[in-house]
């Protein structure tokens, strides 16, 4: 059997800087990947409008100042294949791929005798002292059971999973199922493509303009000039991105009636996710919350001309407590004689048939169907692989009451077991290549002491863990995010455990991580 110091799994962001900082520490490493190439959430997701709702300059890795200099973004929300361009030119650059086996999945992953025993569906069996799982937060298409689906005679898409060989829906009638973040980029350029387009919700979503533009190359010069200043402003926001609009610091009460409408107004031209930056406690206090709702149910009457069909494309949820979506055109795509919206929120489908779908007894009749049904985010594909730690006890039952992890970083009984972005640490909430750094980095010089230091294995201890998780619920009961049926909590998926699974604030973190290893890795057990 191979013996390695270090296996990776995944080569989305996170693996292929972690393959950089391994090989930067003398470590024998080999990264599996079940993609065929590297880029991960950019590999797969290719459906049609997919892009980043952080700004370009700020959705990009800063470990390497010549990199940053380099590479010249288009747009400032960077489209999908600008991105998978990006990461190959990674790749490239810094000589990854000949440690990636692509095409590979990691089936188990087994501790016995110190050491991780690796298998994955290509017969490899290697064993390495660590173990990192790079496998991504949203990595785990969700394709909800939806009976009779087998018999449907069209094709079925999933936006997570999407063909290399981009579908011709010229004349065909579509449906869409699901209306989040990505349903709401592409359901606009669907329905310029398709004869007609049928969207199915069960729940409406706010979604804010991106205000898309090709990039000023002033604007860039600026940053460029001094990459180094603009990245750390950016980790001192509370989401780890945009320093050029951070979040007021004044609550809503404090401003007048016109000062919160014209804050909304000027948040709303700006573009993205910047919205929920408007008041400084519009996710923490419901008034506020409500009327930055109320502000944005307002644009749709606006914009969307049947009164009926703008009723019902209106969230009454808080705003931001599922992810807030960012789009271009998508309220003005229901003005289109094309698009028809099927409520779906009382009734759900009743079932797929060889022609379609059938909802409330009514059928609608298709030649294609688009699952925008996301992901088992956070959990889904680490629970996919048979992960074992100590005494031989499995993931799924250590984390049957939900994951269970300290600083998101590690889980109790997983000794030399690293999580990338894993639950309880800030990932989803904030810009992730910079999550991704900061934890990447934090695990390397953690490997790189322990060899250092002729230690052999780290591990969380239970009683750290479990005041971790308990901050990480008291943080997230102090604001609005758990108000709501969101994938944050699990709520999208059948039977899965509610529990909010990001930690919100990214500076306070990582003062915490690093204040971690000042005392000695406290929470932890060395050996
Ligand atoms: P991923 O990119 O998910 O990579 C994980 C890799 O692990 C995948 O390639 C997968 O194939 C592989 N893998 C998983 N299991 C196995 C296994 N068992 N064996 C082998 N390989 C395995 N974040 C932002 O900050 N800003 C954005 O604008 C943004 N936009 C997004 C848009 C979409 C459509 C989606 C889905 C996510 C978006 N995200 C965004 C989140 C995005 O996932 C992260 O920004 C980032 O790309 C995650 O990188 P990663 O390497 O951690 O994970
Ligand atoms: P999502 O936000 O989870 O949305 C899934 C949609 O499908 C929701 O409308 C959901 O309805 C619906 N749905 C799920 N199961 C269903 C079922 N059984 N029947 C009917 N409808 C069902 O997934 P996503 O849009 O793929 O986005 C996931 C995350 O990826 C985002 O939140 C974001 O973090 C990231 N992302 C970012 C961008 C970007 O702009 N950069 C783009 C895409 C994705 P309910 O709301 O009722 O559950």
């Amino acid at each position: 059997m191979n013996r390695l110091d270090l296996v990776v799994v995944g080569a989305g962001f996170a693996g292929m800087y972690t393959l950089h900082r391994a090989r930067g520490l003398g470590l024998s490493v080999r990264v599996f990947e079940a993609a065929g190439g590297v880029g991960g959430t950019w590999y797969w997701n290719r459906y049609p409008g997919a892009r980043c709702d952080v700004e370009s300059m700020e959705y990009s890795y800063q470990f390497d100042e010549a990199l940053q200099q380099e590479w010249r973004w288009s747009e400032r929300f960077a489209t999908q294949p600008e991105i998978l361009r990006y990461a190959n030119h990674v790749a490239d650059r810094f000589d990854l791929r000949k440690d990636i086996r692509f095409d590979t999945r990691v089936l188990s992953a087994i501790f016995a005798d110190k050491r991780w025993i690796v298998r994955t569906d290509r017969g490899d069996e290697v064993s390495a002292q660590f173990l990192v799982m790079a496998t991504g937060c949203l990595s785990c298409a969700n394709r909800p059971d939806a009976g009779g689906l087998d018999s449907f005679a069209g094709p079925i898409y999933h936006t997570g999973e999407w063909p290399h060989e981009e579908p011709d829906f010229t004349g065909k009638r579509v449906g869409v199922i699901g209306t989040g973040s990505s349903a709401i980029q592409s359901i606009p350029i669907l329905a310029g493509r398709a004869r007609t387009l049928t969207v199915f919700q069960r729940t409406a979503n706010y979604t804010v303009p991106a205000n898309n533009a090709p990039l000023d190359p002033d604007f860039v010069a600026r940053i460029k000039a001094d990459y180094r200043a603009f990245r750390a402003r950016n980790s001192l926001q509370i989401n780890a991105f945009g320093s050029n609009m951070p979040r007021s610091s004044i609550p809503a009460r404090a401003l007048t009636p016109g000062e919160r409408r014209a804050a909304l107004e000027a948040r709303w031209e700006y573009g993205g996710l910047f919205f929920l930056g408007a008041f400084g406690d519009l996710l923490l206090d419901k008034a506020a919350n409500d009327e930055a709702a109320e502000f944005v149910r307002g644009k749709i009457r606006g914009i969307v001309r049947d009164p009926a069909v703008a009723e019902l494309l209106s969230p009454k949820q808080v705003i931001g407590c599922k992810r807030l979506c960012v789009d271009t055109d998508y309220y003005a795509t229901f003005n289109r004689p094309n698009v028809r919206l099927v409520d779906i929120s009382e009734t759900g489908i009743d079932e797929v048939t060889p022609r379609g779908v059938r909802v409330d007894g009514a059928s609608h009749e298709l030649d294609a169907l688009v699952f925008a049904t996301g992901f088992d985010a956070m959990t889904g594909t680490l629970l996919r692989i048979d992960i074992r730690g100590r005494d031989g006890r499995t993931l799924k039952d250590a984390w049957r009451a939900g994951p269970r992890t300290y600083l998101g970083l590690s889980v109790a009984g997983f000794p030399n077991l690293f999580l990338v972005t894993g639950p309880g640490s800030p990932s989803v909430l904030t810009n992730m290549i910079v999550s991704i750094e900061q934890h990447v980095n934090w695990i390397a010089d953690c490997i790189a002491r322990l060899r250092a230091q002729g230690r052999a294995a780290i591990e969380a201890r239970p009683e750290a863990q479990e005041a971790w998780v308990e901050h990480v619920n008291a943080v997230a009961g102090r604001t609005l995010y758990t108000q709501c049926n969101s994938w944050y909590v699990g709520a999208n998926i059948p039977g899965k455990k509610r529990v909010f699974m990001p930690l919100l604030g990214f500076p306070d973190y990582v003062t915490k991580c690093d204040e971690v290893v000042a005392k000695g890795y406290e929470g932890f057990d060395i050996s």
